[in-house]
């Protein structure tokens, strides 16, 4: 009989995954779909030799987290880091672009006026990122293991969660990039859960950068597996579980959100645990459309072209209004689109020449618009002929995000919304909230504990739990390469 039965080979079933067979547990794998990873996962779905990511593109965490640190990934797979991590174009009339370079002086220089808030918002957490990461990747139930660091990071965050945001600053620039990066949690702004969200990812943006990896995101999704079947494990895909019936092994861990699991789970889930889970909510939608273009995109302004992630949405004030639209369940009239520009940096990803272009805007829940004038709309702004360059272009809706991946329930990329109760109680509220009260069946994924993104840490905790509960082992196993 198999150890252990996972549902799901996105990053933190295939984390989950890792642990358990490096425990010496024998592990196998299901996949839905025909290709491993989820939402890390690569294809040549736009045009012939043009390699976008599905889901995810930009991957600061995978080098930061506490998991892919014991991993050791960044020894596994090639990451280049883009000198700007993120630029925010604006019109010279609100101050010109915003540029996020990974050396926060620069930085700073560059804002002039506004530099040193912008520094002094920043600074002491870029200096201690580990700490951030170590704080931001795990429950929030927990006593803080670095007390001066997370305080540090709380009133920041309090302070570009509230009313009072742009206080310290003169000039649009820096408060429009702070919350370009804010803009990442799909929740309303200004609030805690987006100045939160927003700070851990900016702290990177001055540390370790915000890497990409070579080849895409598969290639994380790659490594996890590869070591996986080093360690005898086993990946079946194209293999759908439509019930909890069809599990055999002594634990199983699912990569699903809370109402998969209701629908997996049937009968056999206490009446008490499906009430807390219906209480779970999702949050607004995200919508996709990647471009093949025959040459880089032509920004107005060229520093643009050096930054792996873009984000366009316009001044602070105009960020936060599009973005209280697609709550209120409307389609915003200038939406906020993120752009990554990976062949910029990985020539493998486009043929010679041609430039493989990943956006997604945010859209109401179950979305069926097409958003690909919409995001042409938004570059051409910045970027005039963006348009000519366009070889082929691909587009999917929220619905259909959804469709693609059942974690991502309307189009919510995060499974899940990223409120502040959402994220002390994900799915419920408990210090092993990777444990359900069936015996045996354990939940990972982002809608658990610590929520979206590519970091693993979901899966290395509920392994954890998994060891510990069903194998009485306390000891976490070596994952080192
Ligand atoms: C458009 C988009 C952009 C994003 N950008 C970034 C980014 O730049 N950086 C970042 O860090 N994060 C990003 N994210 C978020 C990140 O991709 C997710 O948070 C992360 O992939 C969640 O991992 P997971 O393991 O929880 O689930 P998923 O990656 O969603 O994987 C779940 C897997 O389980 C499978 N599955 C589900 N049900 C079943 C079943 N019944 N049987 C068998 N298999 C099943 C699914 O097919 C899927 O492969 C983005 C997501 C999207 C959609």
């Amino acid at each position: 009989m198999t150890d252990i039965e996972i549902v799901g080979s996105g990053p933190n079933g295939l984390a989950a995954a890792v642990t358990l067979a490096r425990a010496g547990l024998s592990v196998r794998v299901y996949e839905r779909m025909a290709g491993i990873g989820g939402g890390a996962s690569t294809r040549e779905s736009v045009a012939s030799g043009y390699w976008h990511d599905s889901c995810s593109a930009v991957h600061p965490l995978a080098v930061a987290s506490p998991f892919f640190r014991a991993f050791g990934l960044a020894a596994r797979v090639s990451f280049v880091t883009p000198e700007i991590s993120f630029a925010h174009p604006l019109p010279a009339a609100d101050g010109g672009s915003g540029i996020a370079y990974r050396d926060l002086e620069r930085t700073v220089d560059a804002l002039g006026a506004d530099g040193p808030a912008y520094r002094r918002l920043l600074q002491p957490l870029a200096a201690h990122a580990r700490e951030v990461a170590r704080f931001t990747g795990s429950s929030l139930l927990r006593v803080p293991p670095h007390p001066i660091v997370e305080a540090r990071f709380g009133a920041r965050a309090l302070a570009q969660g509230s009313a009072l945001w742009n206080a310290g600053f003169s000039g649009r620039v820096a408060p429009a990039m702070i919350t370009g990066v804010a803009a990442h949690a799909i929740v309303p702004q200004p609030s805690l859960v987006a100045a939160a969200a927003g700070l851990a990812l900016q702290t990177h943006a001055h540390a370790g950068g915000w890497p990409i990896p070579v080849g895409g995101s598969q290639a994380i999704s790659n490594a996890l597996a590869d070591d996986l079947r080093a360690h005898g494990g086993e990946i079946v895909t194209d293999h759908e579980i439509g019930s909890l019936d069809e599990l055999t092994a002594r634990a199983v861990v699912l990569d699903v959100t809370p109402r998969a699991l209701v629908r997996l789970a049937g009968e056999r889930m206490p009446g008490r645990y499906r009430q807390r889970l219906a209480r779970f909510h999702y949050g607004s939608g995200a919508a996709t459309v990647q471009f093949a273009l025959s040459g880089p995109v032509p920004w107005s302004d060229e520093r643009i072209a050096r930054a792996g992630t873009v984000h366009i949405g316009g001044r602070r004030e105009q960020i936060a209004a599009g973005e209280r639209d697609v709550l209120a369940g409307r389609h915003a009239s200038s939406p906020y689109v993120l752009v990554s520009q990976p062949s910029m940096f990985d020539p493998s990803r486009a043929p010679a020449g041609g430039h493989a272009l990943w956006t997604y805007t945010h859209v109401p829940t179950g979305s069926t618009l097409d958003q690909t004038e919409a995001v042409i709309a938004a570059i051409e702004q910045h970027a005039p002929g963006f348009r000519d360059l366009i070889v082929a272009s691909s587009a999917r809706t929220a619905a259909q995000l959804a469709e693609h991946n059942p974690n991502y329930i309307g189009g919510d990329i995060a499974a899940g919304a990223a409120t502040l109760p959402q994220l002390l109680a994900r799915p419920v509220l408990s210090l092993d909230p990777w444990r359900t009260p069936m015996p045996g069946v354990y939940l990972t994924g982002a809608s658990t504990v610590p929520g979206p993104g590519v970091h693993g840490q979901s899966g290395w905790f509920a392994a954890r739990s998994v060891l510990r509960h069903e194998f009485g082992v306390r000891r976490m196993p070596s994952l080192a390469p």
